[in-house]
């Protein structure tokens, strides 16, 4: 059977070429200091509601912060590394972009994070599945696999993510994220989560705040996630990579992409010639 990871799905409903460079390929080029931050304040999340789930109570405050000062610093250590080796192929402005990138800024928003998470709604959580892994049939011979953060004694699952930008409560509904964690919930309990709660700390280094949408359920049924598995995969097979962005959108830009400058040779190779090129003999 093969077997799909949810995050590899997510890369090809966000960008069908970044799936191209990253999974037909295997080229890692995407360091970002960012991403080493909500991995940090992701890992100190988990472990204390895998604390909590134990005694009821998780770790305190200062603890968490600890944790994640510790687990940022190791994070930084494999960003330099891959920093290092993705460098000749970055553009001048991403990496001038990630050299601006200041560490203590993003320590001080991941610390106010913290602070936030802990006084207005660490009290309402009650853990029961942490990082519990999931998966699932989707026909066709594939299988998806994945992890959910974190589901609570009512049944309700939550998808704890850290943003800049204060969320939109209509994405929420269509977020195909969602619908495959409800899958993922009933493949592990055989039932499916009484709600779905995306819960997002809003970084800042002043006023860090907590937004929560909640939905009984997505739009998204399984009929239709499982149909769109299947596209994706076979899209996949079938070598059917684009750019799905508007001209001058920022995800497109030299500054945020890390496959800018593939990008820029798909484009005018075209595609075929820029298969022939990379796919190794
Ligand atoms: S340059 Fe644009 S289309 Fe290409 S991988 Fe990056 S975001 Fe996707």
């Amino acid at each position: 059977m093969r077997q799909v990871s949810f995050s590899q799905l997510m890369t090809y409903v966000r960008c069908p070429e970044h799936w191209l460079f990253r999974y037909k390929f295997g080229l890692k080029r995407s360091p970002k200091k960012v991403f080493k931050h909500g991995f940090a304040l992701h890992e100190t999340l988990a472990y204390h509601f895998d604390q909590k789930k134990k005694d009821g109570k998780g770790i305190p405050v200062a603890e968490a912060k600890e944790f994640f000062v510790g687990a940022f610093q190791n994070a930084l250590e494999d960003y330099v590394i891959e920093l290092e080796a993705a460098r000749p192929f970055l553009t001048r402005e991403y990496l001038s972009k990630e050299k601006g990138m200041k560490v203590e800024d993003l320590v001080e928003s991941g610390l106010k994070g913290i602070e936030v998470y802990y006084k207005k709604l660490n009290q309402y959580i009650k853990p029961d599945l942490v990082e519990e892994a999931f998966e699932f049939p989707a026909g066709k011979g594939i299988k998806v696999v994945g992890r959910i953060d974190m589901t609570d004694k009512q049944g309700v699952i939550h998808e704890l993510k850290t943003t800049r930008k204060s969320p939109n409560k209509q994405d929420i509904r269509v977020d195909p994220q969602l619908a495959i964690y409800q899958l993922g919930y009933h493949s592990i309990t055989g039932k499916y989560p009484k709600a779905i709660s995306k819960d997002y700390i809003v970084l800042s280094k002043k006023d860090s705040k907590i937004v929560r949408f909640q939905v009984a359920r997505p739009f998204v049924d399984r009929a239709t996630i499982l149909r769109n598995v299947n596209a994706i995969m076979e899209a996949a097979n079938r070598n059917i990579f684009y750019c799905l962005h508007p001209a001058e959108s920022w995800l497109c830009s030299k500054e945020w992409c890390g496959y800018y400058t593939l990008h820029q040779e798909l484009k005018k190779l075209g595609l075929q010639k820029f298969m022939a090129k990379y796919t190794k003999k």
